[in-house]
């Protein structure tokens, strides 16, 4: 995995079970659905987390953003 450290420190205080369901519900462009995907990189983009992997079920590209407070 390839993190920013900002991504990392801001990941690091997800907890578990939170952490879980973000990446259970990552959409995907070409599923054209919700689906798991496996985390690949993440990094901080305005005031965002952007969590980007690839859909369990077909490989494509998914990005996950979560808005930080
Ligand atoms: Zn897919």
């Amino acid at each position: 995995m390839t993190f920013t450290a900002e991504a990392q420190a801001v990941w690091d205080k997800v907890p578990e079970a939170t952490r879980a369901k973000l990446l259970d519900s990552g959409f995907c462009a070409h599923c054209l659905a919700k689906k798991h995907f496996d985390l690949v990189e993440a990094e901080i983009r305005d005031r965002s987390l952007a969590l980007i992997g690839k859909c369990g079920s077909c490989g494509h590209r998914v990005v996950r953003l979560i808005e930080l407070d």
